[in-house]
Parts: structure tokens; sequence; C-alpha cells
């Protein structure tokens, strides 16, 4: 945001009455036909903010952000004991599978997500997959075994894609 967007930041109303073509909820002198498709009110282009359902004011996707960043503290000790847990066990038994570890590891990071994701209510938070990924690497330290490395690759890039896909 610029300075001039956070002073200006209330609506002139008496300037949208006059004006057909509305101004910037930032910017009152610039007309614009953008409008944020969440609460519908006009955003110059400089304040849209381009997101997977259209464009939205950022006001809009702050609140968004914050309903979807509701993990509570535990919620990233569950997910770090799990991870490392589950990730540490699978890996020590698949490993002996040798180059099969290549097909079952990304179910194993499906599973391992899964019920993290169970596991914290489903809550969301923006660190969870980094604090998973960084556990399943910790564990990952005990199976330095070349298809150790393999499955912990696998496994742990699928983790955290299935994390980060939910958080958004
Ligand atoms: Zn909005
Ligand atoms: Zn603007």
């Amino acid at each position: 945001m610029t300075e001039s967007a956070a002073s200006n930041s209330t609506v002139d109303r008496d300037e949208l009455r006059k004006n057909p073509v509305p101004g910037c909820i930032n910017h009152p002198g610039r007309e614009t036909t953008l409008r944020c498709n969440r609460c519908d009110r006009p955003i110059c282009p400089e304040c849209a903010r381009k997101t997977p359902v259209g464009y939205r004011c950022t006001e809009c996707v702050r609140q968004q952000q914050s309903i979807f960043d509701t993990a509570i503290w535990h919620d990233y000790v569950v997910a770090a004991v799990i991870s490392f847990v589950l990730s540490g066990l699978a890996g020590a038994l698949l490993v002996r599978l040798g180059w099969f570890v290549i097909f079952l590891a990304p179910t194993v990071g499906g599973i391992i997500s899964e019920i993290i994701r169970r596991a914290v209510g489903r809550r969301r938070g923006k660190y969870l997959s980094y604090v998973a990924v960084g556990c399943m690497l910790l564990a990952g330290i005990f199976n330095l075994t070349m298809w150790g490395i393999v499955y912990l690759f696998i496994a742990a890039t699928t983790v955290y894609s299935r994390l980060r896909s939910i958080s958004i």
C-alpha cells in the first residue's frame, strides 16, 4: 500500500454521488470501473489484488487471510509430533522395499498430511506446512540411506503441497 492509500482510506461519499464513475475507495480522485468482487466497492488497478476468485480490495484480502489462519499454538505441536513420528516410521519401513518407495512415498505423504489436517481440526495455519516438513526432515536424519532420502524428498514435497493447498 502507498502512503497516500493509507492516509485516504475513507470513502468520499459526496464525491461518489456527484460522479457517475466512482472513485477508488483508497484514492477518491481516481475514477475506476473495477470493483472488489466481495464487498463491491470501487477499486483502482493499483489497489486491486488478484485472487483465485477475482479482484479484491486489500481490506477484503486481509480479512480473508485472517479467516484462513486459524491454527492455535498446539496445532503446531501436534503437526510436529505427527510428521516426525509417522514420517520417521514410514521412512524406516519403506527403505526396506528399495525402489518401490518411489510409488509409495506420495501415498504416505498424502496420509500424513490428511492425519495432520484431522488432528488439528482442519484449522489452517500459514506455517503448518513448514513445521510438518521441518520435522519430517529431522526424522530423516536417522534414515540417511539413498532410498531414505528419495522417500523423504517425495513424501515431504507431497505433505508441503497438500498442507499449502488448504491454507490458501
Ligand atoms: Zn473488498
Ligand atoms: Zn486506489
